[in-house]
């Protein structure tokens, strides 16, 4: 099983709600999820994982670097699999729905602007508040 490979090259033990749990963020239609989204959506599939317990997994995922938490603003930390490359996000501020996008214009503008400061850039963390257009 992948998730289990996955868990162990990260250094974890394979125990039921880890792979529970890795395999509810590899599968469901969102890819960022809060910790009550992921321990409702394990209730709906009918398996017992308690809410702490999918604190406690989450946070041993992030310090294995299976998973990167976002704390976006107004809302509860949501996580999602490190398993894709660098993006940025936009978070509804009436739904809390993530949008993931990669502009490389956004991208470019950013080192130009650092290097002006005379820096060069390390890592960015660009996060977009939006309503939808109404009509
Ligand atoms: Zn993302």
């Amino acid at each position: 099983m992948v998730e289990n490979s996955e868990l162990r090259k990260a250094g974890l033990k394979v125990t039921l709600p880890r792979v529970k749990i890795l395999q509810m963020l590899d599968t469901a239609d969102r890819r960022h999820m809060s910790a009550e989204d992921v321990y409702k959506a394990l209730m709906e599939a009918g398996e017992d994982v308690g809410l702490a317990t999918v604190y406690r997994v989450l946070t041993q995922f992030e310090a294995a670097g299976l998973v990167v938490r976002h704390n976006f603003d107004g809302g509860h930390a949501v996580f999602e699999l490190a398993d894709s490359g660098h993006h940025d996000h936009m978070v509804c501020v009436d739904t809390g729905d993530v949008i993931e996008f990669f502009d490389s214009e956004i991208e470019k503008l950013q080192k130009d602007i650092v290097k002006r400061h005379g820096y060069e850039l390390v890592d960015h963390n660009l996060v977009l508040y939006v309503r939808k257009k109404e009509g």
